[in-house]
């Protein structure tokens, strides 16, 4: 694409994948105009009452959502009916201070609080009270309906939002069937915006290059999550090249849905193999069986959504319902991965100064026998109902594997001696630690399956939750393929299956390099079955 007097291409990161035309529409945030205090008593009650407006607009929000958008609302509501929160506002206003400027200077501090900590989970919460900010400021300003912020005109058909930053809660706020995608300043790929658009399927670059101010508004402009770029006033040979690529997206889409019932096929012939990935065994409700060949990855960290892990026999029943919806198909369940960005409390230990390097994944587990006897001794009696497969996270010696293996017998023998039926699952490891993926061969396992996410941050040392590294994580780093393609080899030496369930599989542009690495066997998250068995069928 050539760049003439017009046209502007402004780079961004691409959060959720998406080619779209429209108008570029600013939304522009309101000024924090700062008011002269009123008596204590008047600032008071103003404060009050904009708190009230804004909980009532967040209740009447968390209505229409979805679980994922409730949410983060409910975390919202829960900060606006904290009182440890809210004293010191009142008590600013106590002494004179406006309220406006009192409930700036709390949250702000608050916000530096939570981005300063240890915690990654109040790291990422921190965007949840600057949403707070704005939405009672702007009530404190006297605008009724939420936000200062506003699109500058009337709807045009196929508006792309531009804005400094998209907050959760004004993310769902907006009517998306009236927008076709937007691109932020602000955000990350993991921020709560980009999971919820991901979700959505809205289009969405975040970490633009800044041109709220000085874009024209309304101007045609091309918002590619593709390529990671907004192009404003595109050129016609640019807009000409973008229908054709839609045209493209779009028969793909087409082929895509058509091959989601079938088995994957490299051009070549050869079959593949595409299990899915169960994050939260509810998904599977709304999967066919048949469009899959098993579940390749069941985090079971979901185990914990309601505070505390359940006893032996709910996490048999889920298990053994997980198998038997299978149909026979290998079942692939993970051990505990807590730790990193996954805190459970009560179960990760919480002051440590690099969590994704402290104890987690096996490490945790094997501090805390109780908790993996349990499990073990669940997915051994829930193995009966079919085959299912034990896998052990984060694992960096063959001690551990070792030390988890003598806890599984232990739970078998247990079993056999009070006559709980039973049966001996395999046991295999993920390699996603560098240090195993050098020497798999050290490892006595019955399978292995390659984590790609925690694979390139541990080898290009790029915290994954780290929005200022993401381009530095690169997937396709030759480092990380070369660690991949050891993995296969090391495991057609051994004669034990190997798998790639990280995201890695679930993107269609890793494809051809997943399988020049000698994979045939990927777990994908289930909305890309359709996606990567079409990147399948084109290979070879
Ligand atoms: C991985 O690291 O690639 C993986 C599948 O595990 P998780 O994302 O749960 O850490
Ligand atoms: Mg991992």
């Amino acid at each position: 694409m050539t760049e003439t007097s017009d046209q502007r291409i402004l780079r961004g990161v691409a959060a959720s994948d998406g080619l779209v035309v429209g108008r570029a529409v600013r939304l522009i945030s309101g000024v924090e105009v700062q008011r002269t205090a009123g008596s204590p008593e008047d600032e008071r009650s103003l404060l009050a009452g904009a708190i009230t407006r804004a909980l009532e607009q967040l209740e009447a929000l968390t209505e229409a959502q979805d679980e994922m958008g409730a949410e983060i609302l409910e975390f919202q509501i829960a900060l606006l009916e904290d009182e440890d929160l809210l004293a010191p506002i009142y008590n600013a206003v106590q002494e004179g201070q406006p309220a406006d400027l009192a409930w700036i200077r709390v949250i702000d501090s608050e916000v530096t609080e939570y981005r300063e900590g240890e915690d990654e989970y109040f790291k990422a919460r921190a965007e949840d009270l600057l949403d707070l900010k704005a939405r009672v400021l702007a009530a404190l300003h006297g605008n009724e309906t939420g936000f200062n912020d506003h699109a500058e005109q009337t709807k045009l058909d196929g508006d792309i939002i531009v804005a400094q930053n998209l907050t959760p809660s004004r993310f769902l706020e907006l009517d998306w069937t009236s927008y076709r995608g937007a691109a932020i300043c602000g955000g990350s790929p993991t921020s709560h915006v980009a999971i919820l658009a991901r979700a959505r399927g809205i289009p969405l670059l975040v970490g633009l290059e800044d041109a709220v101010e000085t874009m024209q508004h309304a101007c045609l402009a091309v918002l590619d999550a593709e390529d990671g770029v907004l192009i404003l006033t595109p050129e016609p040979k640019t807009l000409e090249d973008v229908r054709q690529r839609q045209r493209v997206r779009e028969g793909d889409e087409e082929r895509a849905d058509s091959l989601i019932g079938k088995a994957a096929v490299m051009a070549t012939g050869e079959r593949v193999e595409i299990l899915i990935n169960a994050d939260d065994p509810r998904v599977l409700a709304d999967v066919p069986t048949a469009n899959c060949d098993g579940i390749g990855l069941t985090r079971t960290e979901f185990l914990f959504s309601e505070g505390v892990l359940p006893d032996e026999q709910k996490q048999f029943e889920v298990y053994r319902d997980i198998v038997n919806w299978a149909e026979g198909r290998p079942v692939t369940i993970r051990t505990l991965d807590a730790g990193g960005d996954k805190p459970i409390p009560g179960v990760t230990v919480d002051d440590e100064a690099n969590p994704f390097l402290g104890l987690r994944g096996v490490r945790l587990s094997l501090l805390k026998p109780e908790v993996l006897k349990l499990q073990l001794r669940a997915l051994a009696r829930a193995a009966v109902f079919g085959s299912l497969k034990i896998m052990i996270p984060m694992v960096t010696t063959p001690e551990e594997v070792e030390a988890v293996r003598a806890q599984l017998d232990e739970a078998l023998t247990e079993l056999s001696a009070e006559g709980v039926a039973h049966a001996c699952p395999q046991l295999g490891m993920m390699v996603e630690v560098p240090a195993a993926a050098l020497t798999a061969e050290r490892f006595k396992v019955d399978f292995f399956s390659i984590g790609s996410n925690d694979l390139i941050q541990y080898t290009t040392a790029c915290a994954r939750d780290n929005p200022a590294v993401t381009k530095l994580a690169d997937a396709k780093s030759p480092a990380v393929l070369e660690l991949i393609r050891r993995t296969v080899e090391a495991a057609a030496r051994m004669g034990v299956e190997v798998s790639l369930c990280g995201d890695m599989a679930s993107d269609p542009n890793a494809i051809p390099d997943l399988l020049d690495c000698g994979l045939r066997r990927l777990s994908v998250a289930p909305a890309q079955v359709g996606r990567v068995k079409l990147a399948v069928s084109r290979y070879g």
